[in-house]
């Protein structure tokens, strides 16, 4: 490639699927996403060798592996962003040993020297990174990489430093499941259910996912990180083992060498019967060469028990999505294992669905990170990428008034916190409605979802506290949460403001709000006022129950301005409705006078509205 062909696709960015057991990167390339296969076949191996200074990764030390068993690092991600702690119980079962560094952070621990788990899978994107770029001919500077939809901040943290040790600007770290999904375009679809069966060399995952208004949420994870490929190879090995015994062979399991050569003969066998119902193994020993045949159908025996236990994570994922089969719409198959067609049947079974697997289970992905990637710098123009949020956010207040938490132009990432309260006696439930743009009545604005917040403990109108926050964060996805802060209770919801919105509508509806702004904010006031006249008259109609003794006429007066407020209710002016107000307040205040020092004292106290405490519905 010439360099100035190298210049113009200089900086690409790439997705990369970093993987337990084997990593790989993607691109789109003329809007469609490509695995980047290496020279070895299309994977990296996640595997490291460390020997006498010297770092080998990928096949190179997978492949020395049987040899270095004590210089090789592989399933470095399950330390990803934990503490040594983490793992006092269970050491035993991982394949080096588990240090704390100073920070007691989880590390590994090689000729007396510890290294990172963030640097260690540094090694493993680098090496990604220079296969990607010799297979593209270009620089790679930006990445897109994923991570277990189960990982936490930290281990997230974690991946978003390796990236940048590997000398990569993470633009996000997305969730495997979603990359999956994506990369299968399931964004397209409206709304729905996806399952995200995962079974590779060592690890099982299942994710259910929601997918709304173009945003992936997860409902439900589950999965085993001992239960994969690998188990399947060691039931093979026994089988082979057995088989030999019978034939009067009896490899020396001592030995590492054969040990290995055992497992790698049985992966083969494993793979080639994923195509044919029979695979032949042949092992050396004793300067005999023995040859043992397995049936397809004396495999799928010895993988029932593991498959059945991935059926039982699957159902309690559904349990804690609460959902039934019968609710999930899409299911995609990813990781190496699927390959067995056993896996796919009993998957397909299942979830009564065929399964998406076309796209290669070991590729979906890294295709999906690099369909993000692409979005994320600008190569998809259908979606609205901004670093500022184009319209205000808010919630519906009583009467349907938009209250903006936050304001259009406001930086991304963004956050507010308001707080509301109720307005009728004993209210339990309130409703949080979202919305977006500059008008003043949410009737006018968009609607970008709600919820209910339930279970508030009956008070009276105007005590409960909800605190309503809104979280932008920079990927533009707005998380609304509504808090009570009395009972604890919260709820959220996460949408993105900007999905299905162009730049044409946003510039519209700016318009709008500088055309309509005189009558909007009439519309705002004669609401506002409105909800303070009827509290004024409900409260001024309980204290005349109240009081039985009034000055000649003074009833009649109040009775009088009562009705002409209520008639100014039933109209639009909010100048007539302020005059009338300030009627009946006039002709309420001797009485709210006589009134102050007596048990009564409450009901005529001013009940304008406080702007530190709106009303949601
Ligand atoms: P992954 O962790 O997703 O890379 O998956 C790796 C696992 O997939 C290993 O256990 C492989 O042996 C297994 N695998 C890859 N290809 C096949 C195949 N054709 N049939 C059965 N298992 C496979």
């Amino acid at each position: 490639m010439s360099s100035e062909n190298k210049d113009t696709i200089k900086g690409t960015a790439i997705g990369i699927d970093l993987g337990t057991t084997n990593s790989l990167a993607a691109v789109v390339r003329n809007g469609r996403p490509q695995a980047l296969a290496g020279e070895h076949g299309v994977i990296v191996p996640s595997v490291i060798l460390l020997k006498e200074g010297k770092l080998e990764i990928g096949v190179p030390a997978r492949e020395a592996m049987v040899e270095n068993s004590e210089h090789t690092i592989y399933s470095v991600k399950r330390l990803m962003g934990k503490a040594a702690s983490d793992f006092d119980s269970d050491r035993d079962n991982l394949p080096f040993e588990v240090a704390s560094d100073t920070r007691g952070l989880a590390s590994v621990k090689i000729d007396g020297r510890i290294y990172s788990p963030v640097e260690l899978s540094a090694a493993i994107l680098k090496k990604v990174k220079e296969q990607a770029e010799k297979k593209l001919g270009a620089n790679v500077d930006r990445a897109v990489i994923t991570v277990p939809a189960y990982f936490d901040d930290a281990q997230r943290q974690a991946t978003r430093d390796a990236g940048k040790i590997a000398g990569l600007e993470v633009l996000r770290t997305i969730n495997e499941p979603t990359a999956a999904s994506l990369a299968y375009g399931m964004d397209k679809l409206d709304r729905g259910i996806i399952v995200v069966y995962d079974l590779g060399g060592g690890t099982f995952d299942i994710s259910i996912l929601r997918l709304e208004n173009g945003i992936f949420e997860v409902l439900s994870t589950a999965g085993d990180t001992r239960l994969g490929g690998d188990d399947f190879d060691m039931e093979i090995v026994n089988l082979i083992l057995n088989k030999a015994e019978k034939l009067g062979a009896r490899p020396d399991q001592k030995s590492s060498r054969m040990r290995a050569l055992l497992r790698r003969e049985a992966e083969r066998a494993k793979m080639e019967l994923s195509d044919t119902d029979h695979a032949t193994i042949t092992i050396p020993v004793d300067s005999v060469d023995y040859k043992i045949t397995i049936t397809r159908k004396e495999f799928e025996a010895l993988l029932t028990p593991w498959v059945e236990r991935t059926m039982g994570l699957c159902r309690r994922a559904m349990d804690d999505a609460k959902l039934t089969t019968e609710d999930i719409n899409e299911v995609i198959l990813v990781g190496g294992s699927t390959r067995v067609p056993f896996v796919r049947e009993k998957v397909e079974k299942l979830f009564r669905k065929t399964p998406h697997c076309d796209l290669g289970p070991d590729e979906a992905v890294a295709m999906g990170a690099a369909v993000q990637a692409d979005i994320l710098t600008g190569g998809r123009d259908d979606l609205l990428l901004l670093d500022v949020t184009p319209l205000s956010l808010g919630i519906e207040v009583m009467g349907g008034v938009m209250n903006p938490l936050i304001r259009r132009n406001a930086k991304i990432p963004a956050m507010a916190k308001e707080v509301f309260t109720t307005y009728v006696e004993g209210q339990t439930s309130v409703a949080v409605r979202v919305y977006q743009g500059e008008r003043e009545l949410v009737a006018d604005n968009r609607s970008l979802g709600s919820f209910d917040l339930t279970g508030i403990e009956p008070q009276p109108a105007g005590s409960p506290r909800i605190e309503v926050s809104f979280v932008l964060d920079a990927d533009g996805i707005l998380r609304v949460s509504a808090l009570d802060m009395k009972s604890g209770k919260k709820h959220d919801i996460t949408v993105r403001p900007s999905y299905g919105l162009n730049k044409d509508e946003v510039s519209q509806m700016v318009r709008d709000s500088f055309v309509h702004a005189r009558d909007d904010i009439e519309k705002r006031l004669f609401i506002e006022l409105s909800q303070e006249a009827k509290t004024v008259i409900n409260a001024t109609e309980k204290a005349l129950e109240l009081i039985s003794e009034f000055k000649p006429g003074e009833k009649e007066d109040i009775l009088e301005a009562v009705e002409e407020l209520e008639t100014a209710l039933g109209g639009s002016n909010s100048r007539e409705l302020r005059e009338k107000l300030d009627d009946l307040n006039d002709a309420t205040a001797d009485l709210a006078a006589r009134m102050v020092n007596s048990n009564f004292g409450e009901f005529l106290k001013d009940k304008s509205i406080d702007d530190a405490k709106k009303y949601v519905n």
